[in-house]
């Protein structure tokens, strides 16, 4: 998108543990958030190790791209944090001692009656010309450095640290110069993959300078659309822009799109079952009870959701269910027939409005020829109908599993949508 310069940023989170695979940079993706908020845009997100060299030459990199650079961590007592040097080396300033900020640390450890130790010294030097951001919740302080039209932005790593500090000295300043107004909307659909679903958009990707963008997002089962806009002049600006946008997808979209705020598919089904005042229960046999989990991860679940069966053998599908033997033998467990006759016992035995029924073959093993890996027949059934389909998920086992649920969910929430279009017997 076409972020104005003044309002482009580059995170670097700096510490060689987060170089690693045992720890991440989470502090980012809080920062991103709080700074999309204020109008301001993440360009480049780096990590570096805590080196002073390595650290100068991307601090120098990032600001030749970006107007605000913030630094997160490396602002310890100890020998590995190099931040303040690497940002001296940087801009080509010198580190002065401060001895206000020493006291603020020795008093903090005379609370807690704990000795300071010669090592926090080093927490009292700041850049010189950096403003001091004090630290409610630590020793380090944090810094603001102006260096020409660019800032330059040192938080703590201690998330708690960081957070506080964010919110009580950096937004402000950041609010006094806002650079514009970002607003995002996120429509959620299932049911198409991606490239059918690029096409119906077709001509409505947004043109290139308008401050509109338009991302899709895509992952087996689901597909995100997020609509980003920017304007220089107020929030209700952008969110026309970014409304506007979404109305145009939503009209091409239609009932593709089960939420245009970001829900997940089990909150928007949730919402037209209580609506409607319906209940639905489940016989699940790959699946194994993820989508009973599913439709159970929502709050107040109860009011629609009855309960399920895990049928896993043939056994169970027919001692619980009374799925017909001969037709397990006949038809096969992984079978259309057996998928309706698994609705159908559900639907008989809660006395639920709606029945789910999953049976597939979800891998690695178990596939042939004419039942390959990743087939899936899932039923729904209600009183006075049933509709059966066939799915061919790609993808390792839970993936099928959970694009299983997702399909069957799916279904339900279509049939409610249009109960009409569903009302006769339809199996494809
Ligand atoms: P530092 O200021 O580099 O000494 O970091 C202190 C602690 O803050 C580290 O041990 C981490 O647990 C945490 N931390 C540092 N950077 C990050 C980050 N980017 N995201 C999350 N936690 C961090
Ligand atoms: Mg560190």
């Amino acid at each position: 998108m076409t972020i104005p310069r003044s309002a482009s940023v580059e995170i670097i989170a700096v510490g060689s543990e987060l170089l690693t695979p045992h720890r991440q940079d989470t502090n980012s993706l809080f920062l991103t958030a709080r700074l999309n908020d204020l109008g301001y845009a993440v360009r480049f997100k780096t990590v570096v190790g805590d080196e002073t060299a390595g650290l100068a030459l991307r601090l120098g990199e990032a600001l030749e791209q970006v107007a605000l650079v913030i630094l997160i961590g490396g602002l310890g007592p100890t020998e590995d944090d190099k931040t303040r040097s690497a940002v001296a080396r940087a801009l080509g300033r010198r580190l002065v001692f401060r001895p206000d900020i020493l006291k603020t640390i020795e008093e903090r450890f005379r609370n807690r009656q704990v000795r300071m130790t010669s090592p926090n010294r080093r927490q009292a030097y700041i850049v010189e010309g950096a403003a001091v951001l004090p630290n409610a919740n630590g020793t380090a302080p944090g810094q603001w450095v102006r260096a020409g039209s660019k800032t330059v932005v040192l938080l703590p790593g201690p998330p708690h640290e960081l957070k506080a500090m964010f919110d009580k000295s950096v937004a402000p300043r950041l609010e006094r110069r806002r650079a514009g107004f970002i607003a995002r909307r996120a429509l959620m659909t299932t049911g198409l993959g991606e490239s059918a679903l690029e096409s119906l958009i077709s001509g409505l990707y947004p043109k290139a300078g308008g401050g509109l963008d338009l991302t899709i997002l895509a992952s087996p089962g689901q597909v995100e659309l997020h609509v980003v806009s920017h304007s220089r002049v107020s929030r209700k600006l952008a969110e026309k822009k970014a409304d506007g946008l979404a109305a145009r997808l939503r009209s091409r979209l239609s009932e593709h799109i089960y939420s245009d705020r970001g829900e997940s598919l089990e909150e928007s089904l949730a919402r037209l079952l209580r609506d409607r005042k319906m209940t639905v229960a489940v016989a699940e046999s790959c699946t194994g009870g993820f989508l009973g989990h599913r439709l159970t991860a929502v709050p107040g679940s109860s009011a629609y959701f009855l309960g399920g069966f895990i049928v896993y053998s043939d056994a169970l599908k027919t001692g619980l269910l009374g799925v017909p033997q001969e037709l397990i033998q006949s038809a096969g467990a992984v079978s259309s027939e057996v998928a309706e006759a698994m609705a159908a016992g559900t639907l008989s035995r809660t006395g639920s409005d709606f029945a789910l029924a999953v049976t597939g073959i979800a891998g690695p093993g178990g596939g042939s020829p004419e039942k390959p890996v990743g087939l899936v027949w899932i039923a729904l059934a209600w009183r006075g109908g049933v509709d059966v389909r066939k799915s061919l998920f790609w993808g390792r086992r839970e993936l099928v599993k959970f694009q299983s649920a997702q399909k069957a969910m799916d279904m339900l929430r279509r049939h409610l949508l249009q109960p009409e279009a569903a009302g006769n017997r339809d199996v494809t």
